[in-house]
């Protein structure tokens, strides 16, 4: 398809939410196309699925361990109860979405023991970094929601701790490492993103924006003021302008990065000698549906 004729198609597709359904942005879209317009493209108008991948999963189901783990009285909550929850947890996922189970059986490098050991690994690392005998979560998997301006912002937070005082601590869980200085902002701006989402719920500034990096043990913490948030407020609402401009011309370009190795959709990219697959008749409407661009899955790591 010419660039002129996929033009002429976007332009008779008015772009905007659906009917009788706000503006949505999620912090995970977001990133995606702060990393790359196509990247958020593939995601959002073509909607090609992200494979099963083992190190996804591991991350849910470790999540998902520690969320539970907060069940248990705080004396109760040590390790051997958190390696304890694994197989149950797994099950449940698995119970869930059976195509988990279908990917660890295809994996040739691990069976389900190395597997369940594997998030026991990461599990023990955050009893290093954390000590759950002596915090009593406000919040946990709190999905969070407020509109700015018709643009409704919306997420999921790990983890609200929240002090006598009334000090609100945001933590995120990540069974990653932390990230090299180049991409400290990205993780930052999830952060922020909740935060200013937290702002407006609560009508508090979060005291403490909190990343628990479980893969190489190490915290990321910092803390906000009232200018940090509202340059994010006008961050994301600048996205969201760059994002309907992309819909309404159809100019979803890829910006290479190193991050380029990750993606999943590298075959696909032009600039990778790929070939995207035609662009949809009413690409201008699905790159704004508001069940996409705002879509959050609380396992989202
Ligand atoms: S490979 Fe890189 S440039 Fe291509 S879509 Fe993915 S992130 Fe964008």
């Amino acid at each position: 398809m010419s660039i002129d004729t996929r033009t002429t198609l976007l332009a008779a597709d008015a772009p905007g939410p659906l009917p009788g359904r706000s503006a949505a942005l999620s912090p995970s879209r977001a990133s995606d196309f702060m990393q790359c317009p196509l990247l958020y493209r593939f995601r959002v108008i073509d909607r090609l699925p992200s494979p099963p991948s083992p190190a996804a999963a591991r991350g849910t189901l470790v999540h998902s361990v520690l969320e539970r783990l907060f069940d248990l009285p705080a004396a109760e909550r040590t390790p051997d109860a958190a390696a304890a929850l694994v197989g149950p947890q797994w099950q449940e996922l698995v119970d869930t979405d059976p195509e988990l189970a279908a990917m660890l059986e295809a994996d040739e490098d691990r069976t389900q023991e190395s597997w369940f050991a594997e998030a026991v690994t990461l599990i023990n690392t955050w009893f290093v970094l954390e000590d759950p005998t002596r915090l009593e979560p406000a919040e946990r998997e709190l999905y969070v929601e407020a509109e700015f301006d018709g643009l409704t912002l919306r997420g999921y937070v790990d983890r609200l701790d929240v002090a006598p005082n009334g000090a609100l601590r945001v933590v995120d869980y990540k069974t990653g490492r932390s990230p090299s200085e180049h991409f400290e902002a990205k993780a930052l701006f999830q952060m922020k993103f909740y935060a200013l989402v937290l702002w407006r719920l609560r009508g508090v500034i979060p005291q403490m924006l909190q990343l628990v990096y479980l893969g190489n043990s190490e915290l990321m913490r910092y803390s906000p003021d009232e200018a940090d948030l509202l340059a994010t407020e006008r961050k994301v609402k600048a996205l969201w302008t760059a994002i309907e401009r992309a819909a309404t011309t159809g100019d979803w370009r890829p910006r290479t990065s190193r991050l380029c190795d990750w993606c999943d959709y590298k075959d696909l990219c032009p600039a990778w000698g790929g070939t995207p697959p035609p662009l949809p008749l009413d690409a201008g409407r699905l790159a704004v549906d508001p069940s996409v661009t705002g879509g959050v899955d609380p396992a989202d790591d």
